[in-house]
This record gives structure tokens, C-alpha cells and sequence, in this order.
């Protein structure tokens, strides 16, 4: 089932969903089936899984040589999709993103999701690799998130990127993308990023998932901008509880987001690393809890694996 149709079956009701990380290489499917079975509890209707791009490591040879390697440090983000329809019978929603991708290869990508009955996808850009300044698109592949929903959009029409396939069947991909209640750190202005928003409404999206942020007067501004700039799909918030004191520094570098004052405050408070969780535990509910007040369909938590906290969360809300 879409994304989209879980919203629409349950009017005035706001479901959770959450989105994991696939292992480290050499990691096991059994701690994510751990994760998972915990988080069956709170009947999410769909389950994101992020997609994470190879990265460069340089190895010094007793010559003085160095020699590049790509490596996939977290593969397994299609496996992992596939596992969670077929033990929990829940929908999977893959993120795919440009980076790495030449136009061919997503064009498999889309062909492999499509014949495992895979209806939804989340269509980001992905960032830069560690030692870039800038994203720089793979040769043949995407620059920009905007391009990749025109090729699932084409593929949903059935257009392939082989001319001579005049009547390719159809894919049926209900199509998220990311938005930013504070911005997308690399836009000039708000206007900016939510006029490419737009576009990728445009250009067949069908839902937007939100970067985490820690003040709901950010997301409900960012909602009032969107309905404003003509933009009317389901809007998902995104949750992160902050877990560590370390984190009001990292979470803003990472991820361009503010912490605001009192949150601040109260972490700065904490003697132990119990009580930070405490903190950030009681926030997040504290933000979910108004999020359901004012009738968001969906709350979807970033667990990063940490089905404890994401757990005291959810049962401190339902
Ligand atoms: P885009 O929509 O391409 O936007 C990037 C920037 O370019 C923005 O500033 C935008 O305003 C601007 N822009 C957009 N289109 C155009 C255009 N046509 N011309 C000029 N400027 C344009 N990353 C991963 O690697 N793997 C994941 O699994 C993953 N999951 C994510 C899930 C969510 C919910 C979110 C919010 C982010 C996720 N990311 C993931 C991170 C994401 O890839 C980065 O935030 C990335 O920097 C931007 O992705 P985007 O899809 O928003 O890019």
C-alpha cells in the first residue's frame, strides 16, 4: 500500500512510523529483526530504510603509495526492505538517492523495488561524500532530488530511458521527498528551497518527510510556508530525541538545525548520561504530544537503532 493511502485511510489520526539504519557490514539481519520486533508493538503502516552511498578510505603501502578503495560501509538497504514486507507484512520504504547512481543504474534500482512489490520510495540527493567540499553528481547520474522524481514519475508512465521501449509497463511508486522546517543548509533563503520543493511536486512527489528539528514552531511556520507556496501534500515531522550532551553541539553541525534555548538549558543540567535520555525522552514527547493536537497524519521517528529511547517515547505518547 502507498504512503499516501495509509494517510488518507485514517483521517484525523496520526500514525508513527520509523526509519532505520541497515547494519555495518558484517553486522547481522538479527539485530535489525530485534529493532523491528520491538517497534511491531506500535504498528507502524510503513518502515523507511536509508540508503547510504560508498565512501573513499586511502591506504598507505610501504612504498608511500596511497591507494583508494571505495567501500559500502552500510549495503543492504533493498535486502533489508524486502525482509520487513515479507516477515512483518509491513510496508518498506527505501530511500534512494542520486549520489552514486548514474541514470542507469536507478533505473535498475526502480526495476528491482518494482518487482518486489516495493510501492513506496523516498527520492533524496544525498550529500556530499566525507573528503568533497560540494556535492558533485556521478557521472550519468542526478544533481539534484528534482531529477531523480522525474525518472520515477517517467517509469510510473511507463518511460524508460531506452527510446526504443515504447511501452514499458508502469511502476506505481508513491514518492516522498525530504523538506527542511529550518532550511536546507546549502538553499540562500527559505523561498528558494521551497520553490524546488514545489518543483518536485510538481514533477510527481506525493509527500514530504521533514529533517529532524527540535521546536514545533519551526514546523508549523514551515507548513504555513508550504500551503502558501501552493504546496498541499501530507507533511511527515521528523523526530530525533537528542540522547547525549555532545549532541547539542553534533546535531547542529550535522545537520544545520537549532536547539532552542530551553532545551538548551534543561541538557545542560544533566549529571549523567541517564538523565540527558531522560531529557530528550521528555521533549520529544512533549513535541509529539502537540503534533497530535494539531492533527499531523504521521509522526516518523529517526531511531537511529535505538529501539529503547524510540520505545519510552512512543509509550509516553499512545
Ligand atoms: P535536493 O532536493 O536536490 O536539494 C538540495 C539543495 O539544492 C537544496 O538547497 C535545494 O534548495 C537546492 N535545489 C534543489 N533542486 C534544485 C535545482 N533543480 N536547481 C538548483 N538548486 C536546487 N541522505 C542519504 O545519503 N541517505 C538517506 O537515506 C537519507 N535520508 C534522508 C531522509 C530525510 C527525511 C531527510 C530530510 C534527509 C535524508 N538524507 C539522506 C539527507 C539528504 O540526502 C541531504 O539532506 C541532502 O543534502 C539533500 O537532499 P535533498 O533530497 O533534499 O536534495
Amino acid at each position: 500500500m502507498k504512503v499516501t493511502d495509509f494517510f488518507t485511510q485514517s483521517p484525523g489520526k496520526t500514525l508513527m512510523s520509523f526509519e532505520i539504519l541497515p547494519p555495518l557490514k558484517g553486522g547481522s539481519m538479527s539485530d535489525i529483526f530485534r529493532l523491528l520486533d520491538a517497534l511491531m508493538e506500535f504498528k507502524p503502516p510503513f518502515i523507511d530504510v536509508t540508503y547510504h552511498r560508498e565512501e573513499y578510505v586511502y591506504t598507505k603501502h610501504e612504498s608511500g603509495y596511497y591507494e583508494k578503495t571505495a567501500i559500502r560501509k552500510r549495503p543492504g538497504t533493498v535486502g533489508i526492505c524486502a525482509a520487513i514486507m515479507h516477515k512483518y507484512g509491513v510496508e518498506a520504504v527505501p530511500h534512494l538517492i542520486c549520489g552514486g547512481f548514474t541514470r542507469e543504474d536507478t533505473e535498475n534500482a526502480l526495476i528491482d523495488l518494482n518487482f518486489l512489490d516495493i510501492k513506496n520510495v523516498l527520492a533524496l540527493r544525498g550529500d556530499a561524500m566525507t573528503f568533497e567540499e560540494k556535492f558533485n553528481p556521478t557521472v550519468g547520474g542526478h544533481s539534484y532530488a528534482l531529477d531523480l522524481v522525474r525518472q520515477i514519475a517517467d517509469m510510473n508512465a511507463g518511460k524508460y530511458l531506452d527510446p526504443n521501449i515504447e511501452k514499458g509497463s508502469k511502476t506505481d511508486f508513491c514518492i516522498g521527498i525530504a523538506g527542511y522546517p529550518e532550511k536546507h543548509f546549502e538553499a540562500p533563503n527559505m523561498d528558494y528551497d521551497l520553490h524546488y520543493t514545489a518543483e518536485k511536486i510538481k514533477a510527481g512527489a506525493n509527500y514530504i518527510v521533514t529533517q529532524m528539528y527540535f521546536d514545533n514552531s519551526k514546523f508549523f511556520e514551515y507548513v504555513n510556508r508550504c500551503r502558501a507556496a501552493g504546496i498541499t501534500v501530507p507533511i511527515v515531522p521528523g523526530i530525533k530525541p537528542l540522547t547525549r550532551k555532545y549532541q547539542l553541539a553534533a546535531i547542529p553541525r550535522k545537520f544545520y538545525v537549532n536547539m532552542p534555548d530551553e532545551l538548551v538549558k534543561e541538557a545542560n543540567k544533566a549529571t549523567s548520561d541517564a538523565a540527558m535520555v531522560d531529557i530528550g525522552i521528555e521533549w520529544a514527547i512533549a513535541q509529539c504530544k502537540e503534533l497530535i493536537k494539531e492533527g499531523v497524519p504521521c509522526i516518523h521517528f529517526y531511531t537511529m537503532g535505538d529501539v529503547k529511547t524510540t520505545s519510552r517515547i512512543l509509550k509516553g505518547i499512545l
